[in-house]
């Protein structure tokens, strides 16, 4: 699973963080993942549950925001909001769309105690 080796990064980069700043847990994880990343926020979350078992973010909340995807046309210029890398534009309908954001995926907030 995807979902899998990205949860136990960002664990990793959260704890990281949270000794930095001699935090005995880490209360509260937010994510943004882009609507293209291809990762799926459910399989997030229960990677989460399972892998942060035993680290700081032990009984940590996981918030996770899903950030719509923008595409630019290469025909008409138009920016149109993507669901899917096979969207086309919602101007022309031309399938050359340069992807302008949704491919994000990041740890945006942390809270620590
Ligand atoms: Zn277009």
């Amino acid at each position: 699973m995807h979902e899998l080796s990205l949860t136990l990064n960002m664990i990793e980069i959260a704890e990281e963080h949270a000794r930095r700043e001699n935090a005995v847990a880490i209360t509260s994880v937010t994510m943004e993942i882009g609507a293209l990343s291809g990762v799926v926020p459910e399989a997030m979350e229960f990677a989460f549950e399972a892998c942060s078992k035993g680290t700081l973010a032990d009984g940590a909340t996981l918030e996770i925001r899903r950030i719509s995807a923008l595409g630019h046309c290469q025909l008409c210029g138009e920016e149109c909001e993507m669901e899917s890398l096979l969207d086309s534009c919602s101007a022309c309908g031309n399938f050359a769309l340069d992807i302008l954001k949704g491919q994000e995926m990041a740890l945006v907030e942390l809270e620590i105690d």
